[in-house]
């Protein structure tokens, strides 16, 4: 299979927060598999733009050493390298005060697509966003790129929102969902509305549940301070997650266009049922003999914050009343795992007998470790002595089924990047969307507080905490296992 690369237009991509961990850990890297795979142009730009006072060289130097730490081996070439680094320039600038602006303003072309990438906190988003057009550096059709966390309630993103709308149109503010951007996130809408085998019974009637899990093995670390403020609820089911549920959920839409697409989800968000309390379970980790618990790195030795959520969601409409989606997510677990796994009901009547068990479908959809789709099907045990049931995997790892250059698909912040010099917006959160989800998660995250309700800690090492188990439990059901 040979991959398809369409070469983008030309651009000047200014990344603000360039020298910062994101940008160099994964923008900028990301960016130069790009240039590799031949999609940027010779005369696109990238211009890093951040407090440290660097010159074009300095910030190419910061660059190289980034792509020898985060660019495999196999994609390292000297002389790619360096003409990738010919096409990055950097100017020191400001946020919040003017220094650097009329430079940046000189730099920018006014005759190629303008990106700005806003790789800094979001206590400057609107700094920045004020500057760019006060500073008559942005057009009407320059595209900004804003990372999470957008907010950390409705209010907080209903005023970052109307902060951007300032200087901004909806269509110019790509919102980044990283998880948006991942190859089987995609593959769920091309599974979902390119075959005709799955969405006739994609709906209650034929699901009995839906899992959806992100487990993490690594703790907070060193980001206790920052994750304290936020916790899973903000950090993963909020953006992430959420996400998910709501392309595994949305109504198909009339076409891949990016409103369509997220007038759909917009509809799950509104039709979340609130969640009562007794159907969520919070843990925080201990330690164990090798690591911390989550208190040692919080800066509060009372901290509340949850490391670990498991919850149950009803959606109330037509399609999906009756059938919950489990959601669960949390650090320092037993394995890396992100998945989202459709259980089908089992057959209404079983022609073969009890004796002969019963199996219900299971579509397994892996977004990591490697990615691709698991779909169990019932069979026959071979052999002789009747007839008994067994399930078995039609199992699809995109790197077996596609070969290597099929399993060699861009990662996610590549992806995003390109599709906004692209213009297209379909993967990107819009603001009404981001607002409702907040609407949603206010009232749980507020019931937490006003109640003083605790996490409960779990070991490390494990699935979380035992009343996890419980919620599907009391429900006649389990988990898949965290491996
Ligand atoms: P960082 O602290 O490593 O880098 C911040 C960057 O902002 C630096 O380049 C710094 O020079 C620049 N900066 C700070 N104040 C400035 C000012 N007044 N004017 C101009 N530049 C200024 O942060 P980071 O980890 O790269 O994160 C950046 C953003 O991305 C944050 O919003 C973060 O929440 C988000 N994010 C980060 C990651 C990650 O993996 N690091 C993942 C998802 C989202």
């Amino acid at each position: 299979m040979v991959s398809r690369v369409i070469p983008v237009e030309s651009f000047d991509l200014v990344i603000f927060g360039g020298t910062g961990d994101l940008a160099r850990r994964k923008v900028l890297p990301g960016l130069y598999r790009r240039f590799l795979a031949g999609q940027m142009p010779e005369d696109a730009r990238i211009i890093g733009a951040a407090r440290s006072d660097l010159d074009d060289t300095g910030f190419r130097d910061m660059i190289r050493e980034a792509i020898d730490e985060f660019v495999s081996d196999d994609k390292r070439d000297p002389k790619v390298i360096d003409a990738f680094l010919a096409q990055l320039h950097y100017t020191p600038i400001d946020a919040k005060g003017e220094d650097g602006w009329d430079t940046l303003a000189k730099l920018v072309r006014k005759d190629v697509v303008q990106a700005f990438y806003f790789s800094v906190g979001p206590s400057l988003f609107g700094d920045l966003a004020t500057r760019l057009h006060k500073h008559k550096i942005a057009n009407a059709e320059s595209r900004i790129v804003v990372e999470k966390p957008f907010g950390r309630d409705l209010e907080s993103a209903k005023a970052l929102n109307a902060v951007l709308a300032d200087s901004f149109d909806e269509h110019q503010i790509y919102r980044i969902d990283h998880y948006l951007g991942k190859e089987t996130v995609q593959n769920l809408m091309v599974v979902r509305f390119a075959n005709m085998l799955f969405e006739p019974i994609w709906n209650a009637q034929y699901i009995d549940h839906v899992q959806i899990t992100v487990a993490e093995t690594v703790g907070v670390g060193g980001r206790g301070g920052y994750y304290d403020k936020s916790g899973a609820m903000r950090d993963m089911i909020q953006n992430h997650l959420m996400q998910l549920l709501c392309l595994t959920a949305m109504e198909p839409p009339s076409d891949f266009e990016p409103d369509a697409v997220r007038d759909e989800k917009l509809k799950v968000i509104r039709a979340l049922d609130p969640v009562k309390p007794d159907s969520i379970v919070r843990g925080q980790y201990n330690a164990d003999e090798d690591q911390d618990s989550y208190i040692a790195h919080s800066e509060n030795p009372e901290s509340k914050t949850e490391s670990y959520i498991a919850m149950k969601v009803d959606i109330s409409n037509w399609r999906w009343k009756g059938t919950p989606f489990y959601l669960r997510t949390g650090k320092r677990l037993k394995g890396r795992m992100s998945e989202i796994v459709v259980h089908f009901k089992e057959v209404p009547h079983s022609i073969f007998g009890e004796e002969a068990g019963s199996k219900a479908n299971v579509l397994a959809i892996r977004l990591q470790p490697d990615e691709g789709m698991d779909l169990r099907v019932t069979i026959k045990e071979p052999g002789p002595g009747g007839m008994r049931l067994v399930d078995v995997p039609l199992d699809m790892t995109f790197a077996d089924a596609l070969g290597p250059e099929g399993a060699d698909v861009p990662d996610a912040y590549e992806r995003l990047i390109m599709d906004v010099i692209r213009g297209n917006q379909t993967l990107f959160m819009r603001g009404d969307e981001v607002e409702a989800a907040w609407a949603w998660t206010d009232p749980i995250i507020n019931g937490w507080t006003s109640r003083g309700d605790k996490p409960v800690p779990y070991d490390p090492g494990t699935s979380g905490p035992e009343d996890a188990l419980m919620l599907l439990h009391r429900d006649g059901r389990r988990w898949r296992e965290i491996k």
